[in-house]
């Protein structure tokens, strides 16, 4: 394979716990790392190819999940932490030293209000929800990716069990859409 979708899926799943306490994340810091706890596991895991969401180097994806945000808390060094982008509907909370992004919070009024979008990945703790899907697989081609390779791309995640959607998977596209109707105040009239 000349590419690598992300480091802990590239060997395929690894099954997560329903039992999983919760656990810690750390950036990548090697002196005072920005500490995140975390209670309890996290929801919609998933490899998201989309240009915002933090990816380790030489990963086509991110891992990106969400868990409610009263479950997450700054445990260390949280000065080091800045918005990196303020105008973006998450606002992803990074490590100003290593560019890690520690959490992305929505203050908005939106859908996924309520939930914090981290990256288990940072943790050391096993046990973590395994990735459940692929998001936004064709932004790979706008990030630069050769676009005759997203067949060996899609065939690969696949292969370790993850359907591609080129926006989020459909269940939260109807939480979204819902989201919409009711904003509108047509939702159930059709
Ligand atoms: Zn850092
Ligand atoms: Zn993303």
């Amino acid at each position: 394979m000349a590419f690598s979708l992300h480091p802990l899926i590239d060997n395929g799943l690894t099954k997560g716990s329903d039992s999983f306490p919760g656990g810690k994340l750390h950036c990548h810091c090697s002196s005072k790392p920005v500490e995140v706890t975390i209670k309890g596991n996290v929801l919609h895991n998933h490899a998201c190819g989309c240009s915002q969401c933090w990816k380790p180097k030489g990963a086509l994806f991110s891992i990106v999940a969400v868990v409610p945000v009263d479950n997450v808390e700054v445990t260390a060094n949280g000065d080091k932490l800045e918005i990196v982008n303020k105008d973006a509907t998450i606002l992803r909370h990074a490590c100003k030293d290593c560019g890690v992004h520690l959490y992305g919070r929505i203050e908005k009024d939106h859908a996924f209000k309520g939930l914090d979008f981290v990256h288990v990945e940072l943790s050391d703790e096993k046990g973590w929800q395994e990735p459940q899907f692929a998001a936004f697989v064709s932004s790979l081609i706008e990030q630069g990716f050769d676009p005759a390779k997203m067949g060996d791309v899609r065939a690969k995640l696949k292969s370790i069990g993850l359907e591609s959607y080129d926006a989020l998977s459909p269940p939260l596209m109807d939480a979204l859409a819902t989201f919409a109707a009711e904003k509108a105040g047509v939702k159930g009239k059709l």
